[in-house]
């Protein structure tokens, strides 16, 4: 189907928008074949969010539901014990003409990689997300930038469904909401977040194994890889508008060594984050030949969102991301330059 209407949603779903969304899943066959889809190298709300929000149309009697996200099919580590994993299938045997089609965390259909052509397909497509970037590439478009993860939406409308949480449900929104808010550390970790969380926990869930898998295991070599990229970080404390910047970066001759897979990676940005002196740092992941995923995280006094679309990427104003080309330096550089742009231009630190 066509792309619904496009543009900033920063008023978050209308009742009209919930009601929609509601028919589309009570509107279905009785054989209705219904197609999850989150983003390109799933975090976890993405993953969260999407087994989740599974689960409860497998309560809802959903039978044809399969779960899936582009790229190679490996789910990282500290996933790997999600319930709903067995909704899984690897993008190559995703349904090529769902009846409904439902995307988690994804804030523009370059996000969806080869599944995107599943939004243009006979079926009704519906988005469920949480970035202020968000193109509404949906026939529904469930889109609020207030909620701190895609999990929040997902949480509302199985409500609105009439599906009440259990603890599989449950443990997949835990897990997507403590992952977005950096384990209820960030501003977005409001009152309504905390009642979210007692709701979930009420269902007998273990906070304490889940963080520990989630946010406290590594392998060994991960250990060591990270002393090693962590000791080639560079302080920059006159970039950024005189805030700051920290970087590093990780090659795939580093994983190599190491004996590491990339998503292993995605942890290293907090003790990079960690730097007091910058108040933007940054992690440049080797992902191919002259191709790297570049991670970018604010305290607050920069708007990283606003770098990274200006880079070809996206995200949240204190956490985004984008594809980098060319060397390491190539990258930083580039960096560096919007950074200063953002100076110049008088926009630093603004919200978008
Ligand atoms: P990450 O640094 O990968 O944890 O991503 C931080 C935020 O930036 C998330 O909200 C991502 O959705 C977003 N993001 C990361 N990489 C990209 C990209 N290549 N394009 C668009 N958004 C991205
Ligand atoms: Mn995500
Ligand atoms: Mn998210």
């Amino acid at each position: 189907m066509a792309a619904g209407p496009a543009g900033p949603a920063a008023a978050g779903p209308t009742e009209a928008d919930w009601a929609a969304a509601v028919a589309a899943v009570r509107g279905l066959p009785a054989d209705g074949r219904v197609l999850l889809i989150c983003h390109v190298n799933p975090d976890g709300d993405a993953l969260g969010s999407m087994l989740g929000f599974g689960l409860g149309l497998r309560r809802l009697g959903v039978r044809q539901l399969q779960a899936t996200f582009p790229g190679p099919p490996e789910v990282p580590e500290p996933f790997r014990a999600l319930p709903g994993l067995e909704l899984l299938v690897p993008a190559a045997q995703a349904d090529p003409a769902p009846d409904l089609v439902i995307c988690f965390d994804a804030a523009s259909d370059s996000r969806l990689g080869e599944l995107a052509d599943r939004l243009t397909g006979p079926g009704t497509a519906l988005v469920l997300d949480h970035h202020a970037s968000n193109t509404g590439f949906g026939d529904v478009n469930l889109v609020d930038p207030a909620a701190a993860a895609t999990s929040v939406v997902a949480e509302e409308l199985l409500a609105r469904l009439g599906v009440t949480l259990d603890a599989g449900i449950a443990e997949c929104l835990y897990v997507a909401l403590s992952t977005d808010t950096g384990s209820f550390r960030f501003d977005a970790t409001t009152a309504a977040v905390h009642e979210m969380a007692a709701r979930l926990l009420a269902t007998g869930i273990r906070p304490g194994d889940i963080s520990r898998r989630v946010f406290d295991s590594r392998p060994f070599g991960a250990v060591r890889l990270f002393g090693e990229v962590l000791g080639r970080a560079r302080l920059e404390p006159g970039a950024a508008a005189g805030h700051g910047l920290v970087w590093t970066y990780a090659t795939l001759d580093d994983l190599a060594r190491h004996e590491q897979r990339p998503y292993v990676l995605e942890a290293l940005i907090d003790p990079v984050r960690c730097t007091a002196e910058a108040d933007v740092s940054c992690v440049v992941k080797q992902t191919g030949p002259g191709e790297w995923a570049v991670s970018l995280r604010s305290k607050g006094a920069t708007d990283v969102s606003r770098v990274a679309v200006a880079l070809g990427g996206g995200g949240h104003r204190l956490a985004a991301g984008f594809t980098g080309r060319g060397t390491v330096d190539e990258v930083v550089e580039q960096i560096r330059a919007e950074l200063a742009v953002s100076e110049s231009s008088g926009g630093a630190g603004r919200p978008t």
